[in-house]
This record gives C-alpha cells, structure tokens and sequence, in this order.
C-alpha cells in the first residue's frame, strides 16, 4: 500500500528527457541548465577553504546562515520588498520552496491559480499534494488581469513574473500592479518565484510582483542555481510574518537545514563580489546564444511558428500554427540527436495552442543552427 498521493506522482518528462539529452553528441534544448562554461566553480574562483569557521562542518539553523539570510532580505529590499532577515529561509534549491509552500498551502482538492503555461515541475508538485489547479492566461506581458479577476476563487496564484519559465515573458510594472491589486482585492495569497531576475539582457527587470501588494500574503523566492550552479542546491524564500514560522518547521522537517559548505562558498563568493563579476561575464555569452536562435528560428521557421524574442532567462516558447503531437516530434528529434521539451506538460488542463520549449543557454551558437535545422525538417520546412 502506498499513499494515494502517490497515483498522482508522474514521473517528471524533464528528468526522463534530459536523462537521454546528455548522451554525447546530443544537441541538447531541453532542459533549463546553464552553458557548462558559465557555471561557477569555487575552485577556479579562487574560494579558499581555509576562509571557512570551522564549525562549518557541524549541524547549523534551520533558517540558514545568519549572513546569508541578511544578505538576501538586504537584496529583497533594495527591489523594493521591505523585509527583515527573520522572513527569510535558506533552501536546498528553489524546488525546496515550491514543495515547502505546497505543503503549507494544499490540501486535497484546494484551488489554485497558475500561468498558462506555468513551470513544469510546480505543476507537478501541486498535482501531487492534490491541488485543482486553474488556469490563468497569458499576453506578450504575462498573467492577463482580466484572467485574473473571472478565476475561480482560490487559495492562492503562483506567478513567475521575471522571464517566465516556459515563455520567457516578463511582465511591465503596471502589469505586476494590477495583479497585486487584484490579489490583495480577492484575498489571495501569492507565490512569486523569481530564479531568472539577474539573467537579463537589457535593462533591470521591474519590481517583483508582491512588492505591489498592500494587504495580501505573500511568498517570494530565487535561486543560486541559473547565476551560479546548480549543484549548489541554494535558493531562498522570503515570506509575510505570518507564513515565515510554518515554512521554517516544515524546512526543518524536510531536511534539517540547506547544505552548509554551499551556503558558505556561496557567502564568501558574495562578500567578495565574485557573483555580480560572474553573473556579469555569462551575460554576453547568453545573450549571443538568445541572438543566435533567434536568427537561425526567424531564417527557419518563421510562419511556421511565432515567438517573443526573450529579454531574460534561459528559454525560447514556440507556438505552432499546426497542430502537432509534442512526444511523437521528440521521439523523431531524439533519433536525429535533438533534444527539446513538448509544450503540453507546461499547461496544468488542456493544452491552449501547440508549442515548444527550447533552451538557448547549453548549447553553442553552431549547435543552436544545427539543432533549429533539424527541427525545421522535422516540421516539413
Ligand atoms: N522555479 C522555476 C521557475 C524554475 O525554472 C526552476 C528551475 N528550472 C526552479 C524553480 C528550481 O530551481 P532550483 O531548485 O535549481 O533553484
């Protein structure tokens, strides 16, 4: 006998996808990882292990290191989301808060609000603790206020605002105020998740979301793990008082507390001003690969499908003029040696229109012609 959750536990396509995606030779556009040549390695950063106390290595808070928890409501504020380092919470990845916050928020049948498409893998979680979830549709700038106001009353809206994950979409300022002002008007809680923010090409991204809001709760978290590296499993949440207790506990019935030597290699990399000097030089290397399947996509597939140039982040979202079936073209690109995500898991209900998720940081410009090429033929272009 199992929990019943578990009928509800699919297994995450991402993972089984890029299982097969790092074989070599495979042009890989399917998962959200950073160019290999982009990550952030401590020993090349010249991070000494000396520098560290040396109670490093015993148990530590559940809320996180002191410093680091400063350090992020510092961050928090200075976008304009007032908050003290008690609000704070370090986690094991942002993929730690999602499941933490859907264990604070959902029980069986809660109703939920959700981009349309939204991030694949917090679909999932909310799924498995027995949300409904309920679409909210989306323009060129995001969750649409009118798709806001005719939602179903709700316990709460998971937005990502910031280069959303899969559209890439980033939300104009009066866009993220009457969203806020809607939520604080319905009551809603809302769940911002924010790993892209520093990933931008051009100009600063807007406030977050929830420092819009006037009387709503609200959770907002980010992440080390697309500016930094993702092995280092480190995020952040910060949340309303009233919500900060409970996710403190159920962090520490998860795991205790985030991995120690992460929080501290990522601690003195910031207090030596190693992470805005990286983040800095990966800019233009993703900004050349963003322009070089643009290009290869207008040359290729234009008419075929259409897309909003990316400002930020990591992904490019097709939508197709024809209906496709998304696994039977993966299956086919697979044996071509492409890899990419099909469009329909990002969507919590039915499908709105055929797409495609495509990454554009983790390959090189000339593996991004190949792999546009392949796909274009694959679609009869
Ligand atoms: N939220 C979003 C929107 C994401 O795209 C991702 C990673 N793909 C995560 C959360 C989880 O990231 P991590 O656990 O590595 O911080």
């Amino acid at each position: 006998m199992q929990a019943t959750r578990i009928e509800r536990l699919t297994s995450s396509l991402v993972r089984d996808i890029l299982a097969v995606a790092t074989r070599p030779g495979m042009i890989s556009f399917a998962g959200g990882l950073p160019a290999e040549e982009g990550l952030f390695r401590p020993q090349d950063a010249g991070i000494d292990l000396n520098a560290f106390p040396d109670n490093l290595w015993q148990y530590g808070m559940s809320e996180g290191e002191p410093a680091l928890r400063e350090w992020v409501a510092q961050r928090a504020s200075g976008m304009g989301l007032e908050c003290s380092p008690e609000q704070v919470l370090i986690l094991s990845g942002s993929q730690q808060g999602i499941d933490l916050v859907a264990k604070l928020l959902v029980d069986e049948s809660t109703d939920i609000l959700v981009e349309s498409p939204a991030y694949l893998a917090a679909l999932q979680v909310f799924r498995l603790f027995g949300a409904r979830m309920h679409d909210i549709r989306q323009d060129e700038e995001g969750a649409m206020p009118s798709a806001l106001a005719a939602a179903p009353q709700a316990r709460f809206a998971y937005f990502t605002p910031t280069f959303q994950n899969p559209t890439g979409r980033c939300a104009t300022p009066e866009r993220r105020a009457e969203l806020a002002g809607l939520c604080d008007r319905r009551g809603l809680t809302v769940f911002e998740d924010d790993p892209y923010r520093d990933l931008s090409f051009d100009a600063p991204p807007p406030a977050p979301l929830v420092s819009h809001l006037a009387k709503s709760r609200w959770i907002y978290q980010g992440s080390f793990s697309k500016t930094l590296s993702p092995g280092l499993r480190l995020g952040y949440l910060v949340a309303h008082p009233d919500l900060i207790t409970p996710l403190v506990r159920l962090k520490q019935a998860a795991d205790l507390h985030t991995n120690r030597l992460s929080q501290f290699i990522v601690l003195l990399a910031l207090q030596q001003g190693l992470v805005e000097r990286h983040v800095a030089s990966n800019l233009p290397l993703y900004r050349e690969r963003r322009d070089a399947m643009h290009a290869v996509l207008q040359e290729k597939l234009a008419g075929e499908a259409s897309w909003v140039k990316p400002s930020g982040g990591l992904f490019f979202w097709l939508q197709l003029q024809r209906k496709i079936d998304g696994m039977a073209l993966l299956q086919e690109a697979l044996e071509r040696g492409l890899a990419f995500m099909p469009g329909d898991p990002f969507f919590a209900g039915q499908p709105e229109y055929p797409a495609l998720r495509l990454n554009f940081s983790h390959s090189t410009p000339e593996e991004i012609r190949r792999g546009v090429a392949i796909l274009a033929e694959l679609l009869g272009r």
